[in-house]
């Protein structure tokens, strides 16, 4: 058992001024294996405090100096691999390789990359006599989902950190251990006391209490969109800076000329990776309609090649999904699409053959789904693929932006102006083109309705900047 009943406030580990306890579910064994504090308003005000005092100080340190703390962090953070990878597999469900893989380094790479933009940021410009200088924003609240416990999580603390701006962070309670063991690294780098502080506690009390608070100046959020716009009414009544990573509806365009086993593969990787539990998951699969059935034939094939099973199983492709909770969503949203018409070639409702224990769904993909279905239009955050057919690529483009999201889109195929166009043409932050890696130096975020703002890289650090002009600056 896992109990970690204190909060890290100002350096130090504390007691919480309240004595509820949140419980944390393993979602493979739906055993409890920790708890946390539920933390209060007078938890939050403590830390706001600490942070706000540690501010003018660490703000006025050197960029040198913050490119060396942010090492020290990626340093420490090496040394808990084995911790943090088996951390995520318990709290999240997180096969063991996808903790290592995805989880793990996705953590490692915002510190080294927030390090690295440092080296070649600018935090001043003269324009002739005038002086632009970009400064710390102050104190920042960070809001953090539990799909990528280490990953969101991350992300947000490299670009604080690397701005000057010190921070209270409030995990989600059902994925806490790994910021608690980011906050034992952040300690061990020497990172100086209240600079990063951690709440333990439910969205309602600490999470409202940071959108709220008056004394935090920039909330960044990731999660869903009906507690995005609840951040933003509550930051509005104190002008605060809002940065929101919402939801998706991602569509992958397959083009003709692409190999349709390839294609298969790479629709079924971002449909089923983390158990569909990714915002920017290629969750419509736009299709040629002359191809359809060669595409159903090698989704049928490569499915077997992304097993369900135990995440301490290195096998397994997928685990199961986070809580009950989201079990219970998934089969709803599968349940409509059979009712709404769509055709069933895989998967479905109930759990996969022999796993009875554990929030495990089968991978489930739909074809004949129409783009107004709820299935296309609506986030289910679990591994369900909606199969969508064109008849010619101005369709296809037209599919894909019919949608009230813009997170991700992707596209597969040979001919380089059609995948220009189509990458061009998608009104989304984020294209992938023919299943391309991640680059930690490229800006991720939304249009529409998929949030507001931008992270990783040099982007990630401006969001926690205020720019200040110094007119008539003496030379
Ligand atoms: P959520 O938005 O409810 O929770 C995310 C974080 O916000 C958690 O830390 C939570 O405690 C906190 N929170 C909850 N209510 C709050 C409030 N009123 N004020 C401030 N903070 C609050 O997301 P969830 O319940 O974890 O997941 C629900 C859905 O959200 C998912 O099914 C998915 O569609 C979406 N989601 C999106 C992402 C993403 O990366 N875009 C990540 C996770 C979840």
């Amino acid at each position: 058992m896992r109990n970690y009943l204190k909060h890290f406030i100002n350096g130090e580990w504390v007691e919480s001024t309240g004595s509820k306890t949140i419980d944390v579910i393993n979602p493979a064994t739906e055993e409890v294996i920790g708890q946390i504090s539920d933390g209060t308003k007078e938890d939050l005000d403590k830390a706001v405090a600490a942070a706000r005092a540690a501010f003018p100080s660490f703000s006025q340190t050197t960029k040198e100096e913050r490119i060396q703390l942010l090492n020290r962090i990626a340093d420490e953070y090496e040394k808990r691999k084995d911790d943090i990878v088996e951390t995520i597999t318990q709290e999240l469900g997180a096969p063991l390789t996808a903790s290592e893989k995805s989880h793990y380094n996705m953590g490692l790479g915002h510190f080294r990359q927030a390090a690295k933009e440092l080296e070649s940021f600018e935090f001043t410009e003269t324009r002739g006599n005038t002086v632009i200088r970009k400064e710390a924003i102050g104190v920042s609240g960070l809001i953090t989902p539990w799909n990528f416990p280490t990953n969101q999580t991350a992300t947000k603390l490299a670009s604080a950190f690397a701005a000057g701006s010190t921070v209270v962070l409030k995990p989600s309670e059902l994925t806490p251990f790994a910021a608690i063991i980011l906050a034992e690294v952040f300690e061990a780098a020497g990172l100086p006391k209240g600079v990063f502080n951690l709440v333990n506690g439910s969205g309602e009390v600490v999470g409202n209490g940071i959108s709220s608070h008056p004394d935090i100046d920039f909330v960044s959020f990731t999660g869903s969109g009906a507690v995005g716009q609840k951040i933003s009414e509550n930051a509005a009544k104190t002008i605060k800076k809002v940065a929101l990573e919402l939801g998706g509806k991602s569509p992958l365009i397959i083009l003709d000329d692409f190999d349709m086993k390839k294609a298969a593969k790479i629709a079924i990787a971002n449909v089923v990776f983390n158990s569909g539990q990714v915002c920017t998951a290629a969750t419509r699969t736009l299709i040629p309609k002359s191809k359809q059935e060669e595409f159903i034939e090698a989704v049928k094939e490569a499915l077997p090649n992304f097993p369900v099973g135990d995440p301490q199983d290195k096998k397994s492709f997928l685990g199961p999904l986070v809580s009950e909770k989201q079990y219970n969503r998934v089969q709803e949203y599968i349940e409509k699409g059979i009712e709404e018409g769509a055709t069933l070639i895989a998967g479905g409702t109930g759990k996969p053959e022999g796993l009875d224990k554990g929030y495990f769904v089968k991978p489930t993909v739909f074809t004949d789904v129409d783009n107004k279905m709820t299935i296309a239009q609506e986030e289910i955050f679990g591994p369900v693929m909606s199969v969508i057919t064109y008849d010619d690529i101005d369709e296809a483009i037209e599919i894909a932006n019919d949608t009230v999201f813009g997170l991700a889109g992707y596209v597969v195929g040979e001919d380089d102006e059609t995948v220009t166009k189509v990458a061009s043409s998608i009104r989304a932050g984020r294209i992938v083109v023919n299943g391309a890696r991640a680059d930690f130096s490229a800006p991720f975020g939304g249009y529409k309705q998929s949030g507001i703002g931008r992270e990783w890289g040099e982007y990630g650090i401006e969001e926690y900047l205020e720019v200040k002009s110094v007119v008539g600056m003496p030379s």
